[in-house]
């Protein structure tokens, strides 16, 4: 079983659904993305105005849905959720805009998979509010313009650059989101083993913090599987010791890799500084593009283990050395 991965376990919506912030002092770090919520938030209140909409980049499990419900809450107003996958014709998108109340926010996850001709409904109801339908076909055909109240589209999307231009350019605000430090994802931990009263000593939220892959959902998955080794002990709080017993026996190692990473690096180092092209390492690891793209690279990027290059990846001195040194035998994992 692969435990750091990024899709959501069955059974494990409703965990995370409990241990959701709802505040803006729950909601830990991305303090940038934070303090210019809360002024154009604030502005927008004081004006009486909707709020631009809002485009969230980055990796999954980073927090975007859950800034989207803050951001409701902060508001006053509704929200509803979908996914662009799930907006497969016109009248599905023409069904949630005309069911929205002045000020509502409709939240868009993985908005880079719109389809164009649903884009191109969008474009109107963002603009100008207003939502033009075409009814019947052949010459008998008809445009129907619908007016809509003022609401906010947050799009969320792990792919900035697949949106297209009009669409990108039609958000008001766009916020990249940042991997977590340790520190952070730590009071992430200690916060919501609060929640779940199952206490984490400091040095064991932080041994979790540190193999979380800089992603609370990643961290909070691990939490969970932790404290099902305390509980199973009958120990009243989640230890150091145990919190590393129960993550080496989940096969996570201390940089938060897991064996995808480790056979990302190793197919790389292995390539002796010859970039590879992102088809020959997705045969090589049977993983699709897109999740390379998404989900695996961004946060060795980001840390500085693999580099990406017009001629394709090529792993950085740090992977080498890693590896030297020993940390990465085979089979340690
Ligand atoms: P995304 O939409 O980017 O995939 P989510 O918003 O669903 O990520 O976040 C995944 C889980 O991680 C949430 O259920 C939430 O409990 C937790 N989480 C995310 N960001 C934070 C944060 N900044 N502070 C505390 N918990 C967070």
């Amino acid at each position: 079983e692969r435990m750091v991965e990024i899709e959501r376990f069955e059974g494990e919506g409703s965990y995370e659904m409990t241990l959701r912030p709802s505040t803006w002092d729950e909601y830990i770090g991305q303090e940038k993305i934070k303090k210019n919520l809360r002024v154009f938030i604030e502005a927008s209140k004081k004006r009486g105005e909707a709020l631009d909409h809002i485009l969230f980049f980055g990796p999954p499990g980073l927090g975007k849905t859950t800034l989207a419900n803050i951001i409701s809450t902060q508001m006053g107003a509704n929200i509803k959720t979908t996914a662009a996958p799930m907006i497969e014709k016109a009248g599905d998108l023409a069904a949630l805009l005309t069911n929205i109340e002045e000020g509502d926010i409709l939240f868009i996850d993985e908005i880079h998979r719109m389809s164009p001709a649903i884009e191109e409904i969008l474009y109107p109801a963002m603009e100008d509010f207003r939502l033009d339908i075409i009814i019947g076909s052949g010459p008998a055909a008809q445009t129907v313009k619908i007016d809509l109240p003022r609401f906010t589209l947050i799009g969320a999307t792990t792919r900035a650059g697949m949106l297209s231009n009009p669409l990108r350019e039609r958000f008001g605000m766009h916020f990249r989101m940042q991997f977590y430090t340790p520190e952070e994802l730590g009071r992430i931990v200690t916060q919501a083993s609060h929640k779940l009263e199952k206490r984490s000593q400091k040095d064991a939220a932080i041994e979790i913090a540190r193999r979380s892959r800089g992603t609370p959902r990643i961290a909070l998955r691990l939490l969970r599987r932790v404290r099902d080794f305390a509980e199973v002990e009958d120990e009243a709080e989640i230890t150091l010791k145990r919190a590393r017993y129960a993550l080496d026996e989940l096969g996570v190692n201390n940089l938060g890799f897991d064996e995808q990473d480790i056979r990302l690096l190793e197919l790389l180092v292995s390539a002796k500084n010859k970039p590879m092209g992102l088809s020959t390492i997705s045969a090589a690891l049977s993983e699709d593009e897109g999740t390379i793209e998404d989900v695996l690279e961004p946060y060795l990027i980001a840390n500085g283990y693999i580099e990406r290059t017009a001629r394709g990846r090529i792993a950085t001195q740090k992977s080498y050395e890693h590896f030297k040194l020993g940390g990465m035998k085979e089979g340690l994992f």
